[in-house]
């Protein structure tokens, strides 16, 4: 009977197991997680914070999933060394875990950068897992001034999770622009705009020169006073592990195209890794949610030995805050459309006759249209594509198209 082990079991691994299980009924998986909550969606931590959701409702498969799924989990231990020449991994617990096929799906780390006077801040937090937003449950009330660093989706989301139960919120970052990894100077500012509508202070193009207890010294030369400083960079990949037992890494763990690593009878997925990024037309980091579900899921085929090609990924994110959604995907080339409003913005872009990304905020009708013609990498020419972008119909489209490429749906 073959042997699987899984390293992490967030998005990348649960889809792992599935993978796994879709093609090997009977094989022995165990899956090994340094969290002791595990199989939980990640983005929801925030709604957890905001009392929409509870920790039962944020399972991503469900209480019974390893259950059915035959799975030995080992919560709360870490996979400290691995062995490829043994086929073993050393763990926290002290127990050596054999394997015929190993995953490391491992996600990422929160960045912490070295800032001056950083020890002497009493109340400091992450906000990547469901620990850091029962830690802030406990520590903020009504009273609470809260100081986040870094306006991406991670520190926003926190903002947006904090906000009914904090007294007061800012955010700074060093960048122009919220959420600056995926949207532009025009879509950003809508996005700000409604932040502070909905009582979120930001503070842009400026960031923490220097700490000082609970006083915040900003580059600008203004002194912030904070009782909770939450800290939201960003996101590296977690490589160490794989690295350690002499793996090939760049910015994140190197996979192929059926996600085997450089190491015997080792595959990776999700945000540990660095793979293709069908939008780039080169290798890149792909740090969400949806790549790190089909990526587990094609890994774990591959591991129980299907032929399974990995070759849709680009980043792609959804997101809201307070109401407003916001849809990007892929690599910003050449503007080909562009509608931008007070409230709204639709920016498409492509390169070489094909679509290779997109900014949606506000309407994000059609993000799935467009997210398929940039997997696809259908020619513009072969589809009406101005009235693509305007026509609020899809025939446009062509009817060939829409029965093959939408099995015909609409
Ligand atoms: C607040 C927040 C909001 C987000 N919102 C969105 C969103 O709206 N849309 C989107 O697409 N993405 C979003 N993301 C990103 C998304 O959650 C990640 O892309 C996804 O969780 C990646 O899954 P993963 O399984 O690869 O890794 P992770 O979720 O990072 O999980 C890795 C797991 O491996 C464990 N681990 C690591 N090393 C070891 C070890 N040595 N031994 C044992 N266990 C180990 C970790 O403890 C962890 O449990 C958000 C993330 C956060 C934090």
């Amino acid at each position: 009977m073959k042997r699987y082990a899984i390293i992490g079991g967030s998005i990348a691994g649960v889809s792992c197991v599935e993978g796994i299980r879709s093609v090997d009924q009977k094989g022995e998986i165990t899956l090994v997680t340094a969290e002791e909550t595990s199989n939980y969606g990640r983005p929801l931590i925030s709604y957890y914070l905001e009392g929409k959701t509870d920790e039962a409702r944020m399972s991503w498969r469900g209480a019974d999933f390893y259950e059915k799924m035959r799975v030995r989990v080992l919560h709360g231990t870490r996979a400290e060394a691995i062995d490829t020449a043994a086929h073993t991994v050393a763990l926290s617990s002290g127990e050596t875990l054999g394997y015929d096929a190993l995953c490391l799906c491992t996600g990422s780390s929160p960045v912490c950068p070295r800032f001056e006077g950083l020890e002497t801040v009493p109340e400091r937090h992450f906000f990547t897992t469901l620990a850091d937003a029962k830690a802030l449950e406990r520590t903020v009330t009504k009273e609470t001034r809260v100081l986040i660093i870094g306006a991406g989706f991670i520190g926003l989301k926190c903002a947006e999770g904090l906000r009914d139960r904090a007294g007061s919120i800012t955010v700074c970052d060093l960048a122009q622009h919220a959420m600056s990894a995926s949207l532009d100077a025009d879509s950003a500012p809508i996005l700000e705009r409604h932040l502070e509508q909905n009582g979120i202070r930001l503070l842009l193009g400026n960031t923490v020169a220097r700490f000082d207890g609970g006083t915040a010294h900003m580059q600008s030369g203004e002194a912030i006073g904070f009782d909770v400083l939450v800290i939201a960079v960003g996101v590296r990949p977690e490589t160490a592990l794989f690295a350690a037992a002499g793996g090939a890494v760049g910015r994140g763990i190197l996979v192929g195209e059926t996600l085997r690593t450089s190491l015997p009878d080792v595959w990776a997925a999700g945000d540990c890794t660095e793979g293709f990024d069908v939008s780039a037309g080169a290798a890149g980091v792909l740090a969400v949610l949806p790549m790190a579900a089909l990526q587990g899921e094609c890994a774990g085929e591959n591991m129980a030995g299907q032929r399974r090609v990995f070759d849709k990924g680009m980043k792609l994110n959804s997101i809201g805050f307070f109401g407003l959604h916001i849809m990007s995907a892929g690599t910003y080339t050449e503007l080909v459309y562009s509608e931008v409003t007070q409230t709204g913005c639709k920016k498409l872009f492509a390169k070489d006759g094909v679509l290779t990304g997109f900014i949606l905020v506000g309407d994000v009708a059609r993000a799935g249209i467009y997210t398929a013609l940039i997997r696809e990498r259908t020619p513009l020419d072969a589809i009406d594509f101005d009235a693509v972008c305007r026509e609020p119909s899809l025939l446009p489209l062509g009817k060939d198209y829409r029965t093959k490429k939408l099995g015909g749906v609409v």
